[in-house]
């Protein structure tokens, strides 16, 4: 979507710093981060958010979670743990209408919120 930051961002015409990369799904480092890892993993198809996936485009919920387990490798913080959020509309304090997945991680979360 032309006017979306993180479709522009897949298509590398806004700079990012890529962590992993495959057919359906992006990831790379937020730039504001809220943890010494923070990951954001993206659907290379635009969805805006949770409520925008439908039986046509669900799949890409599996691969998000499999590459989530990748990030969480290849950053290393898959033994000690992460936390995983999304943000969906605006009352939950989504910012960016394209889906994605917040990895936080390399830290103690001592602040449990759920
Ligand atoms: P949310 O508030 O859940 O919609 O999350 C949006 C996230 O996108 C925030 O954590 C921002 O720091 C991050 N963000 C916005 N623009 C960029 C960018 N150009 N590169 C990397 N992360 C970004
Ligand atoms: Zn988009």
């Amino acid at each position: 979507m032309k006017d979306c930051i993180f479709c522009r961002i897949i298509n590398q015409e806004i700079p990012s710093t890529k962590v992993y990369e495959n057919e359906y799904v992006y990831a790379f480092k937020d730039i504001n981060p809220a943890a010494p890892v923070h990951v954001l993993v993206v659907p290379k198809l635009h969805i805006e958010s949770l409520e925008g996936l439908n039986e046509d485009n669900l799949e890409n919920v599996v691969h998000i979670h499999r590459a989530i387990k990748k990030v969480a490798e290849i950053c290393k913080i898959n033994k000690e743990g992460y936390r995983v959020i999304v943000n969906c509309g605006e009352g939950a304090g989504q910012t960016v209408w394209h889906l994605h997945y917040h990895v936080l991680g390399g830290t103690k979360m001592d602040e449990k919120i759920l």
